[in-house]
Parts: C-alpha cells; sequence; structure tokens
C-alpha cells in the first residue's frame, strides 16, 4: 500500500462511517462483506416529500451533498435513485448529470478534484400510479485514475446514500394571485436560481427555495412590458393584489424598502435585504408562505394579524434582490426565510397556457415564444411546472 492510498483508505473509513451515522436507515445498511470504501462522502441534505405536478408526475426534489474526501479527481459517472429495489425516475449520467451538479470550484463538468465538493440536484420523477416510496437511495457509479498505472482508469459502483422519505403531502393552497397569463418562472424542478441558492447560514446549508416560483405575468401580446426595460409602469401587473393562498396568522413582515429599477439586479444587497418587502404566514402545521419583492408602502396586513385565504396582503412590487417586477413565492418550514427549509405545495386548481420556452427573451422585452400545447388543461392539486403559464381563476 503506497503512502498516497494509506491515506485514502483512511478517509474511506471516515467516509463509511458518516453515511452509517447520518443518513442510512438501518433496513438499508449492508453487510460489511457487500460494503465498498467510497472516495466521496455523499449526504442528502433534507427528507425529501413527494409532491404531484403539472405533467402528472409525482416529483422527489432534494439535493445531495458530494465531498471528495480523497486526494485524487474523482469523476461522478451516475447517480441513479432507488426505492423498493428499483430504479426511480431516470437514471443521472452524462449531460443531464452535469446539467444537475454544481461543482463548488465554479467548474463545468462532473469531476470533483482532491478535496472538492458539489451539490446534485435531483427530480426523481415517477408515475402517481407507483407505490409511494418510503425510503429511496441510489446507484452511484464514479471513476479514477489508477494511483499504479494512471492511463487507467478505477470504476466503483455501489448502492447507497439512503434516506426515508417524508410521508407528509404537499400542502393545498389558494392562488396568490388572479387572472391569466402567470408565468411559473425559476418553478419546479431543475437547478435554477431558486434551487440553487443552498445558503450556508450560519454554517448550515439551507434550501428555503427549493420549490419558489418567481410569478410573472403577460400582458395581452404576450410580453411582460410596454415601453423601456427599466420603467415599472410599463409592467401591466406591477401593483397586482396578493392574496393569502392560505388562511393563518402573520408572523414576519418587512415593509419599507424601495422600490428597485427594472432590468439589473441592485448593487450591494445584503441576504436580509433579499426578500424585499415581505409577509411570512405562519399557515399550521409547521408551514409557513412566504411572499416577497411587495410593493413598497403596500402591506395591508400587521404582525400578529390573523388572514383569510383571499384576503388582499399587499401588492406586487420590485422591492429587494430583483431585476423586474414578480411575485416570489414559497412555503417553508420554519418563520425565517433565511434558515428554512423549502416545502412542496399544490394549487386547488389553476389552468395550463403552455409552456414559455425564451424567459430570458420576455426578461429583455421579447414576445412570449409559447409551447400551447404543453401542459394545457385544468390542473387540480398540482405544482405548476417550470415557466408553465397558469391561469388562477375564471
Ligand atoms: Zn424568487
Amino acid at each position: 500500500m503506497t503512502l498516497r492510498s494509506a491515506r485514502l483508505a483512511l478517509s474511506f473509513l471516515v467516509t463509511f462511517a458518516a453515511l452509517v451515522a447520518v443518513t442510512a436507515p438501518a433496513s438499508a445498511v449492508r453487510p460489511d462483506s457487500q460494503a465498498v470504501l467510497s472516495p466521496v462522502a455523499f449526504q442528502i441534505l433534507n427528507r425529501p416529500a413527494p409532491v404531484r405536478g403539472a405533467d402528472n408526475r409525482q416529483h422527489l426534489v432534494y439535493e445531495i451533498q458530494a465531498v471528495n474526501q480523497s486526494n485524487l479527481s474523482i469523476e461522478l459517472r451516475k447517480v441513479a435513485p432507488r426505492a423498493q429495489g428499483q430504479r426511480l425516475g431516470a437514471p443521472l449520467t452524462g449531460s443531464k448529470l452535469a446539467a444537475r451538479t454544481r461543482l463548488n470550484s465554479g467548474e463545468a463538468g462532473t469531476t470533483l478534484g482532491a478535496g472538492q465538493s458539489a451539490i446534485v440536484f435531483v427530480d426523481a420523477a415517477y408515475s402517481p400510479r407507483r407505490r409511494p416510496p418510503r425510503a429511496i437511495s441510489h446507484a452511484i457509479s464514479m471513476a479514477w485514475p489508477d494511483a499504479e498505472n494512471p492511463s487507467e482508469m478505477v470504476r466503483q459502483t455501489f448502492i447507497g446514500v439512503s434516506s426515508r422519505v417524508s410521508r407528509r403531502h404537499a400542502v393545498v393552497l389558494s392562488s396568490p394571485l388572479r387572472g391569466p397569463g402567470w408565468v411559473a418562472a425559476n418553478g419546479c424542478c431543475t437547478l435554477n436560481a431558486h434551487r440553487g441558492a443552498t445558503l450556508a447560514i450560519d454554517g448550515t446549508i439551507r434550501v428555503p427555495e427549493r420549490f419558489a416560483i418567481d410569478f410573472v405575468q403577460l400582458n395581452n401580446q404576450d410580453r411582460l412590458f410596454d415601453g423601456p426595460l427599466n420603467d415599472l409602469t410599463g409592467y401591466a401587473y406591477y401593483g397586482a393584489p396578493i392574496r393569502a393562498a392560505a388562511p393563518g396568522r402573520v408572523v414576519g413582515i418587512r415593509k419599507n424598502l424601495p422600490e428597485q429599477v427594472p432590468g439589473a439586479l441592485p448593487a450591494g444587497a445584503t441576504i436580509q435585504m433579499a426578500g424585499g418587502n415581505y409577509v411570512v404566514v405562519n399557515i399550521g402545521h409547521g408551514r409557513y408562505a412566504f411572499y416577497a419583492h411587495l410593493k413598497t408602502g403596500s402591506l395591508r396586513v400587521r404582525k400578529g394579524q390573523r388572514v383569510r385565504t383571499g384576503q388582499v396582503l399587499g401588492l406586487l412590487g420590485n422591492t429587494g434582490n430583483t431585476d423586474g417586477p414578480h411575485l416570489h413565492f414559497h412555503i417553508m418550514d420554519s418563520p425565517s426565510p433565511l434558515q428554512s427549509n423549502g416545502l412542496p405545495f399544490v394549487f386547488r386548481s389553476f389552468r395550463g397556457q403552455g409552456v414559455v420556452r425564451n424567459v430570458a427573451g420576455i426578461q429583455a422585452g421579447e414576445v412570449a415564444d409559447v409551447d400551447r400545447a404543453a401542459l394545457r388543461g385544468r390542473h387540480l392539486n398540482a405544482l405548476p411546472m417550470e415557466n408553465q403559464i397558469v391561469r388562477f381563476g375564471r
């Protein structure tokens, strides 16, 4: 055994102990005779809870942190979710894996350099007819240069990295907005600005925006605004009433931050200011609704006040860390927009009006390029999918 491999072996032992202690349900621990020593330690950040999407699939949406505990470059080749001894959703390999892997070094690809870390953003989608999984594990494949013969690759595959699955149903909500043409930008379930906000707040990784949606509204020319990009008055939906999606008590509020100029993110925004003017409503059972970027001076509720479904909380604005008017909406597991974990939700009823293909384009003022056939029709108890256009109410 060379010095390098001895060091690797030591990290393997640490890795294995950590996996057993932190992530694996007792029943998922395999006999020692089948266990392998992995150079990378994987950990699922939060116990996943399923949600039904408007694509009529169940989605388990979660993140896996991967830390290369060795001093070798390790190529991650496959992350394949499993449940009940079978595949769950499509395995992530090749370009699909790369698109859902963020190396914390900032490099592209799926190779973790010595000591580097990454997060893999998983969306395991499966038929609603399938028995709900109680636990998940993963088939994981990796490869790295052979220390003795660097032109050869050592390959490793194992099944591990387990978590129980939450039995809680996604909370059913009314819509926080009314009318047609609302685009669910940065919605579920790719790696986008919301999911990528894996914030280490006071040193603990949080994913508060896992299921968050940025709602913007197309006008009757299928544009977001008329006139110059940086003129708030050209956005017809600016000032739209924001309504309580569920009853509860207002537990958090911010109201006096100024409107930003659309077209660019403000300079020097702190994380505390990111949500702009906002309302947090405790909707019960450990869930909190977050309505953000509200218009300056528009809040109609006070902290401690009880609100009923449909009650106007304030008006859609452009405050905080924002580059155009929108409602940022999500459900979280604590009253703190920073120190929370994003929870799934569904809207009781909405109508699908297609999917926008050019979200960056519409933000720049282009006419929406819409796939009119995608996700059309009435949806009940479903989460709008990323860039889906939805009509709320009649
Ligand atoms: Zn947002």
